[in-house]
């Protein structure tokens, strides 16, 4: 077995059954990705539009694709029918331009909502509130051609593993909140997306069911 499928093997290995594993290819050559798809994997995350159609277009098309950076939406049009899941939506706006663009494309396009709990960092997602707001307000019934799945987010980028722990128990604790509401009836709305490379553990013991996992993989990223 080559390096990156060995690695991906170790994690697999230590991971709960009910747990995906999206390797995060982000910034890696298509060499990378398929060193991994010859160890069996399938499912990979990428951050921008234009990389992750063009990976889309030359590697095989069994592989899921994950988005997972945040989504200018002059690149929805072309991103929408290409992925398996857009774990990164980060506003309502985006959120209903990926329902037009899916519509318009015949596709129904499945989603995660991103919700920003981490002290710093990076400033999208929606807030605890905010996303308890909309979905009690229901403003999901207007979505024709997307499925919201659930959630996903990131623990703060700090050594303080308290509040990282914090920070994931906070995530799954919203997604628990929203998806036990028998008011909001929702279906199929059962995945939280939480854990990176330095952080994946603590996540899956409070309550992951799919961690996205670049660096321990793949190596070191050249931005
Ligand atoms: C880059 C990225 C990852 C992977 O981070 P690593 O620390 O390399 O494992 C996971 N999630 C998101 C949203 C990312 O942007």
């Amino acid at each position: 077995m080559n390096d990156i499928a060995q690695r991906i093997h170790d994690i697999k290995a230590n991971l709960p059954g009910n747990v995906e594993l999206v390797a995060v290819s982000k910034f890696h050559p298509k060499e990378a990705i398929m060193e991994a798809y010859e160890g069996g994997h399938r499912v990979f995350g990428e951050s921008r539009a234009n990389e992750l159609v063009e990976k889309a277009r030359s590697l095989p098309d069994d592989i899921e694709w994950h988005f997972i950076g945040h989504l200018q939406t002059n690149k929805v049009r072309q991103l929408v029918g290409k992925t398996s899941l857009i774990e990164s939506v980060d506003s309502e706006r985006l959120l209903q331009l990926i329902d037009r663009e899916s519509e318009r494309a015949g596709v129904v396009t499945r989603v995660l909502m991103q919700v920003h709990v981490a002290r710093e960092e990076t400033k999208f997602g929606f807030l605890p509130e905010e996303l308890l707001e909309y979905f009690r307000e229901r403003r999901f019934e207007t979505l024709r051609a997307v499925h919201i799945c659930g959630v996903m987010g990131m623990a703060s980028n700090t050594d303080d593993l308290d509040r990282v722990r914090a920070d994931f128990r906070e995530i799954y604790t919203l997604f628990r909140t929203v998806a036990d509401d028998p008011a909001l009836g929702l279906r199929g709305f059962d995945t939280v997306s939480m854990g990176m490379s330095g952080d994946w553990k603590i996540a899956v013991e409070e309550g992951s069911d799919m961690i996205r996992i670049g660096t321990r993989i793949f190596g070191p990223r050249e931005y």
